[in-house]
């Protein structure tokens, strides 16, 4: 068993995102923070973990059921954003201009066992809620491309408008990386299927 340091850089070491060197650097400035501050960030982990759920209609991570996304009454509720990700979900409502509602895949569903499954709760959610817009919201990268090449070809048959959006940065990106306006553009430009 490592020592209680090195534990604790190992353990944010496994964090997306953070190096070995920025879990020492995190390692020790958490360290240093009074007890209290250390309290009120594993008090954050754990009730975030502990308080959120899947919404039952989008699949986004949520601490209420249906998520306020889908319970807001001024949202366009006819049109649907496709996304692999709840970080996507974050990334364009950071943008602020979407206004209709999401369905979050949870990955990759032409590569996983559970793929069908997923494809077959989308097109259930379309026909359920009379869905006239399908937005495909993946980055372009091989999986997103793959995803859009699936779905586009599951939905031609319902008769709905189904988009990609447009993309404004190299193929292989995450849409982590899309600012706000780039999202905005790659919305509003979005292309018919
Ligand atoms: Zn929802």
């Amino acid at each position: 068993m490592d020592n209680p340091i090195d534990n604790l850089i190992n353990q944010l070491s496994r964090l997306p995102g953070i190096g070995n060197k920025t879990a020492r650097r995190l390692a020790y400035y958490i360290i240093n923070l009074d007890k209290s501050r250390v309290d009120q960030l594993t008090n954050a982990i754990t009730s975030a973990k502990e308080n959120s759920s899947l919404c039952e209609v989008c699949n986004n991570v949520t601490d209420m059921n249906p998520c306020a996304i889908c319970s807001d009454e001024d949202r366009d509720k006819r049109t649907i954003c496709v996304v692999e990700l709840p970080k996507d979900v974050n990334s364009i409502e950071q943008a602020e201009k979407y206004r209709g509602l999401y369905h979050v895949l949870h990955g990759d569903i032409v590569s996983t066992p559970d793929g069908d499954k997923k494809v077959d709760d989308l097109l259930a959610r379309i026909k359920k809620d009379n869905v006239s817009e399908v937005i495909l919201a993946f980055s372009p990268n091989a999986s997103g491309q793959a995803s859009i090449m699936y779905l586009s070809q599951v939905l031609k048959d319902l008769n709905i408008k189904i988009t990609k959006i447009a993309y404004g940065l190299p193929y292989g990106s995450d849409m982590d990386f899309f600012d706000k306006e780039t999202i905005n553009i790659a919305i509003a430009n979005r292309t018919e299927i």
